[in-house]
């Protein structure tokens, strides 16, 4: 028998994105039908979204959906990325609000009772914020923390502790899908777009079950697009470079003619060998991050969707 959908005042539309999620989705179900249990004056429905899984990951979503009418499914043609993931589940969602979280219960369901709560307040954006990053290498808080530091420092918005998971207002979530951009970062678009907001603090979870589906190659460019995306700071970096060539130049300039007019210009070779070294690194490194933009208006030129969808089931 497959449960009926209720009839409450309000919707929220809870997006999941899903990337080979085989071994956890029974548990975020039942998680999520608990939740359900507990929030009073508002009804779920839960935006499965396949990104493309190599397991039985959709075939599990299907299973849940033949079950439980609240549940919807949208599968993509092939692995497009969590932000993919997250934009194409706010388009499918007809809620009054939206949640978006992992599949793996690293958030925890009853922090959406805070943020639902706030939301009936009149917060439009309530942000999850991370009290500890969770179980993480040294060096990979590290890195975080340098890429959320820059971050931080261009949003204006204190980002170190900020992640995926957020309660977002429907003109708040029509907001952020407006956007025409491909290379989205929703974690720092949410304060883009503005609204009326507040943060939840909520303490990160163990994953229930399966495994990251991060590699440090996959979060070094997640990091290098996200800083590029939303900050023109780096082309600035390359003026600089190339002011400072500029003056070392010119005082190494007049310090070479004067030493010809004294007679003293001999040598020199390893000053020279320097010279060459210096400034075609430098050159290089500009080059290189003017190519990164290249590379990113070559991409948004483009204008090819940011997913494509196999199937659905409303
Ligand atoms: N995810 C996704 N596409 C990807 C990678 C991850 O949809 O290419 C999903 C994944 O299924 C999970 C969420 O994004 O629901 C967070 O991923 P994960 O738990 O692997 O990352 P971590 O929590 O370690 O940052
Ligand atoms: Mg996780």
């Amino acid at each position: 028998m497959r449960m009926k959908e209720e009839n409450p005042v309000d919707k929220i539309s809870i997006v999941v994105p899903c990337y080979n999620e085989e071994e956890t989705l029974e548990y975020f179900y039942e998680a999520m039908t608990a939740l359900s249990e507990k929030i009073e004056g508002a009804g779920i429905e839960i935006i499965l979204v396949d990104d493309g899984s190599k397991d039985h990951t959709y075939e599990k979503m299907c299973a849940l959906h033949e079950k439980d009418d609240r549940i919807k499914c949208i599968s993509f043609s092939r692995n497009f990325g969590k932000e993919a993931a997250i934009f194409s589940g706010l388009r499918a969602g007809s809620g009054d609000c939206f949640v978006v979280m992992d599949a793996d219960l690293q958030h925890p369901p009853e922090t959406i009772l805070q943020m639902y709560a706030y939301w009936k307040e009149g917060y439009e954006v309530v942000e999850g914020v991370k009290v500890s990053r969770g179980k993480e290498s040294k060096i990979h808080k590290w890195l975080a923390g340098a890429f959320y530091d820059a971050i931080s420092g261009i949003m204006h918005v204190d980002m170190r502790n900020s992640s995926d998971f957020k309660l977002l207002d429907r003109k708040a979530a029509e907001a952020v899908c407006s956007l025409t951009e491909k290379n989205t970062f929703f974690r720092a678009l949410t304060y883009w777009v503005g609204f009326k907001s507040i943060a939840v603090s909520y303490e990160v979870q163990e994953r229930v079950a399966g495994t990251t589906k991060w590699s440090y190659w996959k979060l070094g460019k997640y990091a290098l697009r996200n800083l590029i995306s939303f900050s023109n700071a780096p082309l600035q970096i390359v003026t600089v470079i190339g002011i400072l060539f500029l003056l070392v130049g010119a005082v190494w300039g007049v310090d070479a003619v004067v030493s010809f007019f004294q007679g003293r210009s001999v040598g020199g070779y390893p000053s020279l060998v320097l010279l060459i070294i210096i400034a075609t690194g430098g050159i290089m490194v500009s080059l290189g991050i003017i190519g990164a933009y290249i590379a990113k208006i070559y991409d948004e030129i483009k204008n090819r969707p940011q997913y494509i969808i196999r199937e659905k089931k409303d």
